[in-house]
């Protein structure tokens, strides 16, 4: 069998993971996704039996300066202790946390059924300008609010915004956030796709206008389904090109957000009062199936069913209540 070629190091492994009071609450359903810094879980709730997503956290992987003493002496890794202390409609919901000799559980809000914006992006090759202005003023607002609280977020880009059936989009992985400190930042920790030019070239930066240009890349990708830069060449050289069926408000934005020079780009507050954000979208004309053309029923199946390990088929939904009043963008007037 497969256990039988499992080495003795990986059965360690699985038992560090799980290890401490996690595992009498939480039982594992589905991997969702893995990266670098331990893996996210689909997972069972045995005291209230609702999903949720954990995110395992290695201690020993966390970088030694993204780690916080809270003021009651315990060490945490900045991930933790951020979203601990974060409350915003588009920002993920940080539920609770355990932690072992080994790694951190994270437990989040499931949100949606596990698509982000990286899957969302390949399943429509290109998204309606208004619908991608709905959701982009979502991850704009997300920002803005973590900037108002002196948060940089440090990874922005489409894989680190989760989407549900109804596009309300939340911001996740707050695995390279810090605080925003008079001392400017070196090292670049985010994906060189979405790094703007002058950080490239290693200038030290303050951050907000670092991720005025993510986002803007995370737009660029969005609308037009391609990386607006092939290369670290092409983003030194800045040269921004769209396409013909790009609207003039939108070349606006993009060409603020993902302006070269760093005193002439827009600031995140000059975005959110862009024309192109605040477009009037008539959300109910798009439905999550067709844009992505996917099959309603298998979605909603899986969504919704899953075979414990002790037997029993559960049927759970658990997707957030949609709030009408949360949605950014304005309704037309008449
Ligand atoms: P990493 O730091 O390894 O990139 P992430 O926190 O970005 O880990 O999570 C990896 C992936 O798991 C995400 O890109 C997303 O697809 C999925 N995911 C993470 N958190 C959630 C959540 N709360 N709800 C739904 N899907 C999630
Ligand atoms: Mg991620
Ligand atoms: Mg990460």
């Amino acid at each position: 069998s497969d256990n039988q070629h499992e080495s003795k190091e990986s059965s360690v492994n699985r038992e560090d993971m799980y290890g401490g009071d996690y595992s009498e609450n939480y039982q594992f359903i589905k991997q969702i996704g893995s990266g670098g810094f331990g893996c996210v879980q689909l997972a069972y709730g045995l005291i209230d039996n609702k999903l949720v997503v954990t995110k395992f956290v290695k201690k020993s992987k966390v970088y030694s300066d993204s780690w916080i003493v809270t003021e009651d002496g315990r060490r945490l890794p900045n991930e933790i202790y951020l979203l601990n202390r974060i409350q915003h409609p588009f920002i993920v919901n940080m539920i609770e946390f355990y932690e072992n000799d080994s790694y951190f559980q994270l437990v989040m809000e499931k949100h949606g059924f596990g698509m982000d914006l990286f899957e969302f992006i390949e399943k429509t090759n290109g998204v309606p300008e208004p619908l991608a202005a709905n959701i982009s003023k979502q991850l704009v607002d997300a920002v803005d609010y973590l900037h108002s609280n002196g948060i940089l977020h440090r990874d922005i880009k489409d894989e680190n915004v989760v989407l549900d059936d109804r596009f309300h989009a939340k911001l996740i992985d707050f695995g390279s956030a810090t605080y925003i400190s008079d001392k400017p930042f070196k090292a670049f920790c985010g994906t060189f796709e979405y790094c703007s030019p002058e950080v490239l070239r290693g200038n030290p930066y303050r951050g907000p206008e670092l991720e005025v240009w993510a986002i803007g890349v995370t737009i660029y990708v969005l609308v037009f389904g391609r990386n607006p830069f092939s290369g670290i060449e092409e983003i030194l050289k800045s040269a921004l090109e769209f396409p013909d069926s790009a609207s003039s408000d939108l070349l606006n934005l993009l060409n603020g957000m993902m302006n070269r020079c760093v005193e002439d780009r827009f600031s995140v507050c000059d975005a959110l009062k862009s024309k192109w954000l605040n477009q009037t979208v008539f959300l109910d004309n798009y439905d999550f199936y067709d844009v992505c053309d996917l099959e309603r029923s298998s979605v909603e199946f899986q969504n919704s069913r899953y075979i414990l390990d002790d037997g029993p088929v559960v049927s759970l939904t658990t997707s957030t209540p949609y709030r009408k009043s949360s949605v950014p963008a304005k309704r037309s007037l008449d």
